[in-house]
Order: structure tokens, then C-alpha cells, then sequence
């Protein structure tokens, strides 16, 4: 169930509805947007009888939820969801940019990468000091004392911290140490870890389940969200397919398909979702053109002699002509319309579009 307020709406009239919702043992999601407040109610296991609210002071409409998610749509909130950590910004009108190694291996190694994630202007530094890896006789990260490292990066360089909690403890370090609590594939419905990142009051970047829908990843999120926590932002990084070319399949659409239903931010990884670096530059491009709020990259100042996901780590200089390259395309892009159509910015400025100039000979025909 989700109640629309009317615009005019007062603070004491949306804590009287609140304060129902409580008082008979739900939960109030309340979601302020540009225009009207609505609030998500959870905790039922059942359907909600939706008239007692409906004649409360400032309601504008009750809505009864029939799909399955209830905090992460658009009817929950029209306005798109904006990250922020003090100026690091992720869904807004710029491209965030998280990059780094995909593990944290030694001080010098960590500076360097470090060094050049400050040059091309990212604001975010991944780097996982715990890994989740396949083998259990590969490097299994540096696990605490990889925090020591990536404290004096945050510390030096200025940037934010995204790094994966494997295990519930981990948030707690993250909480203490760090700025986002990255939840990876294969932990993407690890429900105990999901929930403990919903009573975090950091952000959650959640990555694509290897093998889930977009309705699962959407149910994960929802997972987060209705802990308390909607500083939620996805992450496409390839599922697997029948395909032996990549080390997953980037699934672009999930970009447009998300916006469609979701106010979340969407972030692409094309460096898990190809594995191999040649790949990497030509699936952030289209990443962006196909509207994504960002990218996350791995890079290494040495990739081979990376302990981890060393054939997909971009060299430094292929790394910055990667950022030139997507903030020239990004440039070009809607910064929010739905459908990345109607809002371009024209490439020449002063030449109309296409589109407009469509319209303007359609008009003139109209008139002769
Ligand atoms: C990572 O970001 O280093 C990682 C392990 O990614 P994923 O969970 O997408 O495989
Ligand atoms: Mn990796």
C-alpha cells in the first residue's frame, strides 16, 4: 500500500499518517519528493484495508501495490534518488566515477592507482580488502590490515571508500572505516547480509546477482530499502549467458529497464561484465549511452602482476582516455530525461537537433 499526499501537505499531517500506519504494527517508508510526499508501508504480510486512511487531513490517494516491489518504484517516488557523501555524488546530473583495483595488495600499489583515480577526477576508490573468490586457493584479499591501506588513501587522496562486505561484520568496519558497503554478485541474496546493510546509514552499491532477473536484484534492493536505508544504488555487471567470448554478458538493457520502474540510481561495470580489458573502454561507452548515472572500473598500475582479475585492469593511460572518452559522451546525453531522447543537449551548439529540426519542417507543412 502506498499513500499519496497531497502537495500542500503539512509535516503534522504526514506524522499523523505515520503514526497510524505504526500504531497498527506496519511499517512507514515516508519518501519527500519535488512535489508530494508518498509513504510506502511494509510489514504486512497481507493486504492492507486502505480506507482508514483515506479520509486522514493532507491524503491525496491510497494506492493498493500489486507489483512486488514497494519502496523501489517510481509511483513510490517520481524524482530520481541522488547519493550523497558531503560534494561525491551518485545520480545527479554528472557521471560518477568509482574506480581502483579489484583488490588492495600493498601501500605502493594502492597510491599509485590512487594517484591517477584523483587525476581523472573520480570521486569514488574501490578496492576490496576482503574477496569473495571462486577458489579457495587464491588470494583471499589482505582482509584488516588491507584497512590500514585504504584508510590512508581516503585520508590522502580525498576520495570515498567503496569496498565489499563479505560477512555481516564486515559493515560494521566499513561503518567505522569506510563510505559505501559494496554487496557483491554472489551475495546478492544473501538476505541476512542485505538486511544488515539496511540498518546501515551508508550507502549500498548492489551488484547484479550473476545469474538474477531484474525483478530478483530489484527484491534485494527492496530488501535494503525496507530495513530503512534507501541509499541504494545497482549495479549491472554481466550475468552469465552461453556466451565464451566475455567472462559475463554486460546486459545494457537493464540500464533503460530499470529507469522504467525505478528511481534508484544504476551504475555499469564493464570490467566484471566482460573480463577482459580490451572490452572494458568499448562497454563503458555504450554504458553510458545507454544512460547509466555511472561507471565502476578496475585498474592497476602493474595489471599483470595483479593478484586478482588481472586480464580486465585497465593500464593507467588506458584508464584516462577511458574518462576522457565517457564524459565526452556523457556531454551529449540527456542529463534526466527517462528515455535519454528528449532532453539532449545539441552536440553543435546553436544547431537545432534532429528532432527539432523534424518538427519545425512538419510545422511548416501543417501551415502551407
Ligand atoms: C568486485 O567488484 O571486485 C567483484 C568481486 O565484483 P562482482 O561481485 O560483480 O563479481
Ligand atoms: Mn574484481
Amino acid at each position: 500500500m502506498l499513500i499519496v499526499m497531497k502537495p500542500g501537505a503539512t509535516a503534522s499531517e504526514i506524522d499523523a499518517v505515520i503514526n497510524i500506519i505504526e500504531t497498527v504494527g506496519f511499517r512507514a517508508h515516508s519518501m519527500p519528493g519535488a512535489t508530494r510526499t508518498a509513504i510506502g508501508i511494509t510489514g504486512n504480510e497481507g493486504p492492507i484495508d486502505g480506507r482508514r486512511f483515506e479520509n486522514l487531513a493532507g491524503v491525496a490517494e491510497v494506492i493498493r501495490v500489486t507489483k512486488p516491489y514497494k519502496l523501489i518504484t517510481l509511483d513510490l517516488r517520481p524524482d530520481r534518488t541522488i547519493v550523497r557523501l558531503d560534494d561525491a555524488t551518485i545520480g545527479d546530473s554528472k557521471l560518477s566515477i568509482i574506480a581502483g583495483p579489484c583488490a588492495i595488495e600493498s601501500r605502493d600499489q594502492a597510491f599509485a592507482i590512487a594517484t591517477i583515480v584523483q587525476q581523472s577526477g573520480a570521486r569514488f576508490f574501490r578496492g576490496c580488502v576482503w574477496k569473495p573468490r571462486t577458489s579457495p586457493y587464491t588470494f583471499q584479499g589482505m582482509g584488516d590490515k588491507g584497512w590500514e591501506i585504504l584508510s590512508a588513501v581516503r585520508d590522502e587522496f580525498d576520495l570515498k571508500i567503496v569496498t565489499e562486505a563479505v560477512e555481516e561484520s564486515h559493515i560494521d568496519v566499513i561503518e567505522n572505516l569506510g563510505d559505501v558497503i559494496q554487496i557483491g554478485a554472489r551475495n546478492m541474496q544473501n538476505f541476512p547480509l542485505l538486511k544488515r546493510a539496511g540498518r546501515s546509514r551508508l550507502p549500498v552499491l548492489l551488484k547484479r546477482g550473476m545469474a538474477a532477473t531484474l525483478e530478483e536484484w530489484l527484491l534485494a534492493a527492496e530488501y535494503i530499502m525496507a530495513e530503512g536505508n534507501y541509499n541504494v544504488i545497482l549495479c549491472e555487471r554481466g550475468v552469465r549467458t552461453f556466451a565464451q567470448h566475455t567472462r559475463n554478458t554486460l546486459d545494457l538493457a537493464s540500464v533503460p529497464a530499470i529507469r522504467r520502474i525505478s528511481h534508484l540510481p544504476v551504475m555499469v561495470d564493464p570490467s566484471h561484465g566482460t573480463g577482459t580489458a580490451y572490452m572494458v573502454t568499448p562497454l563503458a561507452r555504450a554504458g553510458v549511452a545507454a544512460g547509466a548515472d555511472g561507471l565502476m572500473i578496475e585498474v592497476h598500475n602493474r595489471p599483470e602482476l595483479a593478484l586478482s582479475d588481472s586480464a580486465q585492469a585497465l593500464t593507467p593511460s588506458q584508464y584516462l582516455e577511458l574518462v576522457d572518452e565517457v564524459q565526452a559522451i556523457h556531454q551529449v546525453m540527456a542529463p534526466t530525461g527517462n528515455d535519454g531522447l528528449n532532453n539532449r543537449r545539441n552536440m553543435t551548439p546553436g544547431k537545432p537537433s534532429l528532432l527539432e529540426q523534424s518538427r519545425h519542417s512538419n510545422r511548416r507543412e501543417s501551415l502551407s
